[in-house]
């Protein structure tokens, strides 16, 4: 548009750092040079269309893309007393999903489209801004644990966090931003290469190819099974030095029993790591249940025992659609009912 390089820092700042949707609202920039941009382009950006507030605290927000779909955010408060210790974003990073695991919410959307790299950051600002109302305070985390698979949709996924980190941006270090991953071997070495510098978590949620295969179709291809997946972690591990997380959530009766946690054991030992249970949130329709606490207990002594730390995360938000693209879901249903 010939303007001075500066002006597109100015732009960043404004729409990136203060939220700016209009470009009247510029005020540092010319009369002139706001008029053409508002006759020449558009800004767009996710709108927040409604919200849930859990008894727990935790926020879920649906989000109304130009396209008309819907992605959910959620806001999860972790409190002692009345301090807020860390108020979590979790965000997506695809309409639907792909992936199809046989557990999942948004397994049954199939997949819609792919996120850009704004509308990702448009629910990270979206959060950031409920917790200071509701909280007092801005986003301590992100997790990319909402509808998608982030790898799937990587150079927009990348690119958010750049756009999340940046100081004038939302100014969130990488270091608390965590990508979650079903495990796609040759993206998470990509990773392991990028001038990033973000946590990883790996959805494990069963420890031998029999039965992730069973549960998670990714599995079931020779480049993404679980040696590729070993392969791929340890490259991360030597890229990075950075420890990972492996996510496993409980189903009662499918991979929960002494054998699984051994097994299990014997995989977070490849590199680094901990272990993080997690406790299912039923799916109406989908053939799984929550592990009972004892068993559940049983677990997590074998771990222990067996040397793996081991983190539990009790489901957060129950009784507003829990589980993960159950509000975005439930929105489908009635948009095409
Ligand atoms: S668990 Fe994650 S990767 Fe699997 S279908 Fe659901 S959103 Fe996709």
């Amino acid at each position: 548009m010939r303007e001075p390089s500066y002006r597109g820092q100015q732009l960043f700042e404004w729409i990136y750092g203060k939220g700016a949707t209009r470009f009247e609202e510029m005020t540092n920039l010319p009369k002139e040079f706001r008029e053409r941009l508002a006759d020449t382009k558009r800004i767009s950006s996710a709108i927040v269309e409604n919200q849930q507030v859990s008894s727990d605290g935790t926020v879920k927000a649906l989000m109304r893309l130009e396209s008309g779909r819907h992605v959910e955010a959620v806001l999860i408060p972790e409190m002692e007393g009345d301090r807020v210790l860390r108020a979590t974003a979790c965000v997506s990073s695809q309409v639907g999903c792909p992936m199809a695991c046989a557990f999942c919410a948004t397994g049954t959307m199939g997949f819609h489209e792919n996120l850009s790299a704004g509308q990702i950051f448009d629910q990270a600002r979206a959060m950031d801004q409920i917790a200071g109302e509701r909280l007092g305070r801005g986003l301590s985390n992100i997790v990319f644990m909402g509808m998608g698979e982030p790898l799937l949709n990587y150079a927009s996924v990348v690119r958010s966090v750049r756009l999340i980190s940046d100081p004038a941006g939302l100014g969130l270090s990488q270091r608390r931003i965590t990508i979650s991953t079903v495990g796609l071997a040759r993206r998470i070495k990509h990773l392991a290469d990028e001038d990033i510098h973000t946590r990883l978590a790996v959805s494990l949620h069963a420890p031998t190819d029999e039965k992730r295969s069973a549960i998670m179709p990714v599995n079931r291809a020779a480049r993404t099974d679980l040696s590729a997946l070993k392969e791929a972690l340890v490259y991360y591990y030597r890229q990075t030095s950075e420890p990972i997380t492996f996510e496993y959530c409980l189903f009662d009766g499918v991979n929960d029993t002494d054998q699984d946690a051994s097994d299990l054991a014997l995989a977070s030992k490849w590199i680094p790591s901990k272990v993080n249970l997690i406790m299912y949130n039923p799916v109406a329709g989908l053939p799984f249940s929550r592990t009972r606490d004892e068993r559940m207990n049983r677990f997590v002594r074998r771990l222990v025992k067996e040397g793996v730390t081991v983190t539990v995360r009790r489901s957060r938000g129950q009784d507003i659609d829990a589980a993960c693209g159950q509000l975005a879901v439930s929105e489908t249903h009635e948009d095409q009912a």
